[in-house]
């Protein structure tokens, strides 16, 4: 029998995730085991034992506060999956402070700078519990594929400098987050946020886009 000839550096192999969203959770749970600041939000989104948002399958990661429910990346593997529901969890765990940002961009009460700035430093704190329950886990974590997600991902190199400050650590001004917040790998997430600014803000957004 001929044997399938050895490939060197080849990344291990991520297959398709085909269980269900409660296996997912588990991960995060796993995952909530050795980071303090996930665990909080869960509780906080479980008042009643029960998850207080749905999660759906669609393209790309996402969270929507209004309809409460998450969505995940169709067709990806275990790892993935399971880092994207760890940020969009800390995402939903930010919901009174979208919905505030959200009122007062309608109101024209803040910038785009602002407004685009301050979603980021949610996300980021998000990002913050992906690296450190992913690093805590280790190659043992066992989250159902060949370990891990990107570890050597550009947002990775910022985030992990923070991880020894507490979340309440970090705000607009912390030289570790502009350093991320700056980063090329960020601008087109950056300019994604700016233009629901706009939709939201409409024309009492400030440097609202000229027309002519
Ligand atoms: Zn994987």
């Amino acid at each position: 029998m001929m044997q399938a000839e050895q490939t060197v550096n080849q990344p291990p192999a991520h297959s398709m995730y085909r269980g269900t969203f409660e296996g997912l959770l588990a991960n995060v749970q796993k995952c909530a085991q050795v980071c303090p600041t996930l665990e909080k939000a869960l509780e906080d989104l479980s008042p009643n034992g029960e998850l207080s948002f749905k999660i759906q399958w669609g393209r790309g990661a996402t969270c929507d506060h209004t309809s409460r429910v998450v969505t995940l990346t169709m067709g990806k593997c275990a790892c993935h999956l399971t880092q994207e529901l760890v940020q969009e969890v800390t995402n939903m765990s930010f919901a009174r402070e979208a919905a505030f940002l959200n009122s007062a961009a309608s109101n024209g009460d803040i910038s785009r700078d602002t407004y685009v700035k301050t979603i980021e430093l949610t996300e980021f704190l998000g990002v913050r519990n992906v690296v450190k329950s992913f690093d805590a886990l280790g190659e043992t974590g066992d989250l159902g594929c060949e370990h891990a997600f990107d570890k050597n991902g550009a947002a990775r190199t910022y985030v992990q400098r923070t991880t020894d400050n507490t979340v309440l650590a970090v705000d607009l001004n912390d030289e570790v987050f502009n350093e991320y917040f700056n980063a090329d790998f960020l601008q087109n997430h950056k300019e994604r946020i700016g233009e629901r600014y706009y939709q939201i803000a409409g024309n009492n957004g400030w440097s609202y886009p000229p027309t002519d």
